[in-house]
């Protein structure tokens, strides 16, 4: 046994690229973090040099690197995980991306949908073949842009000249110099350009954007070869063998291999996704259906149903950014539990409309119930139940989806951290919830399905085996009083619609 080997993740995210080392015992040893730049050139528009997202990338990799005296061998194999959908298009020849990339946030494509995808029959198509209801965030409509933008782009693009990539695609392929030009099914499963019951990029999708095939990757499974480093300045030879979008990965690093499993992700907004194993389950609320990645022995394709809140963390930091209520996002906590409760107060943080299940873009915020002896505090409770409310209706459209109720709930990101909104939480959803020690889930999964795939790691008994002894919380409210708040938000949030 070779003790002294490594994984390292590459964790590619929306504002920072990090690289992080992580040892057998599914330890975060170390990490290195760089920031890069966020490019608005117009209101609504979002994006990225591709370049930078590059160098940011490869600069923590060499500083992690040189900063263990790392050699090539100490390093097994290389996983990533990367912000989704994000869209880059190069030149194979020159390597140079042909504009910026277009980040998933970016909206200016949204013309683009209501254009191609405007009548129901479309929308169903889309929906029935990606699992996605079709929107500017996929990939599809920001392929369309460049080709239609970027001067002489399409042309290039026709003659087989240009290559598209999530960010995953434009690593893997730099990172192999140029050999590999490769997605992961995860990742696919994003674009809006892949059939997620066939397996293959959809002939009537490329046609209904306009995109030549010869542009796309090759798709593989998350777990599984990628091929080898061969970049100046990096160790030779390393295989990557692990690739999955953020949430997946963060989905794999919880340890939910088996279908019935779920996570939430407490960070800006909410990402949750629950685990359907074979069965592509289609939703009636507003949720889509997504791959996700699955360890090297299963041989099918697994999917889960995905849904998103707008507004979480974001809520916090704008008590402490615009109300000036709070100093740092961890005072909600002590805040919230030096009042009895919120003595009426709702918080509906719709500053983006509200999302699944009720989709309303054209809702805006309210905090109702205010009275003269509404304080700070209350304010600073309401804001961490609002999170808890919406993760709760949230699970509840997946239920229904899905057929049966949630038991558990594995929860990571920074918010998470929050005691008292953690057992809100167990109150308000009824079924346990786990916070696991390493809430680092994202990087993790990224290196679980590395190491799988060489052997590092000998299967997801040892991986689960790994995993240390979880916070865990349970309800201790009185159903009927969470059934009471949970009408009391209800009410809140019919008033905003
Ligand atoms: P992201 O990855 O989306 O940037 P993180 O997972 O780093 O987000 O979580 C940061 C978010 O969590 C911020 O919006 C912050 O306001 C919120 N947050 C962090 N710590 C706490 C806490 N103790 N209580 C409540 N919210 C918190």
């Amino acid at each position: 046994m070779s003790g002294e080997k490594y994984i390292i993740a590459l964790d590619q995210g929306t504002t920072s690229s990090r690289s992080v080392l992580i040892d057998r015992e599914g330890h975060m040893v170390d990490f290195v973090q760089r920031p890069f730049q966020q490019i608005f050139p117009h209101p609504g528009w979002v994006e990225h040099n591709p370049q930078d997202i590059l160098f940011s990338q490869l600069g923590s990799l060499t500083e992690l690197i040189t900063k263990h005296g790392l050699t090539g061998k100490d390093i097994d194999s290389i996983g990533i995980d990367n912000q989704r959908e994000t869209t880059i298009v190069w030149d194979p020849t020159t390597g140079s991306p042909v504009s910026n990339a277009i980040v998933w946030q970016c909206r200016r494509t949204a013309p683009i949908i209501d254009e191609l995808c405007g009548t129901p029959e479309v929308r169903k198509m889309v929906q029935d073949k990606t699992g996605l209801l079709p929107d500017a965030y996929f990939s599809a409509s920001k392929i369309r842009w460049i080709l239609d933008n970027v001067p002489g782009a399409r042309k290039r693009a026709e003659a087989g000249e240009l290559l598209f990539g999530t960010v995953d695609t434009w690593l893997v392929w730099v990172l192999t110099g140029g050999l590999v030009h490769a997605t992961d099914v995860t990742n696919a499963s994003r674009t809006m350009l892949y059939n997620i019951h066939e397996g293959c990029w959809d002939k009537d999708l490329l046609d209904l954007f306009g995109i030549p095939e010869s542009m796309m990757p090759e798709v593989r499974r998350s777990s599984g070869p990628f091929g080898e480093t061969s970049y100046p300045g990096i160790p030779a030879g390393i295989p990557i063998m692990g690739v999955a979008g953020d949430q997946q990965a963060a989905l794999f690093g919880q340890c939910c291999f088996e279908p019935g499993q779920a996570k939430n992700t407490y960070g800006t907004g909410c990402f949750m996704l629950l685990h359907t194993g074979r069965e592509a389950r289609r939703s009636e609320h507003s949720l889509v259906t997504t791959i996700v990645a699955s360890p090297p022995d299963v041989e099918e394709t697994e999917y889960a149903l995905e849904g998103s809140v707008f507004v979480a963390g974001a809520l916090i930091q704008w008590l402490r950014d615009e109300l000036g209520i709070i100093q740092h996002a961890s005072d909600t906590e002590w805040m919230a539990q030096s009042v009895e409760d919120t003595g009426g107060v709702y918080i509906v943080p719709a500053f983006t409309g509200l999302g699944a299940p009720w989709w309303k873009p054209d809702a805006r915020g309210a905090i109702v119930g205010l009275t003269r002896g509404t304080t700070r505090n209350h304010i600073a409770r309401a804001a961490l139940e609002a999170l808890a409310y919406q993760i709760r209706d949230l699970s509840d459209a997946m239920a229904a989806d899905a057929g049966k109720p949630i038991k558990v709930l594995n929860v990571d990101g920074g918010a998470s951290a929050n005691d008292f909104l953690m057992q809100f939480q167990a109150d308000i959803l009824g079924c346990e919830l786990r916070r696991p020690q390493n809430t680092e889930t994202t990087s993790l999964g990224a290196a679980y399905l590395a190491g799988l795939a060489t052997g590092f790691w000998s299967g997801t008994d040892e991986l689960r085996a790994l995993r240390e002894t979880d916070d865990r919380f349970f309800r201790r409210m009185d159903p009927e009083r969470a059934d009471e708040l949970l009408a009391g938000w209800h009410d809140a949030v019919r008033r905003v619609m």
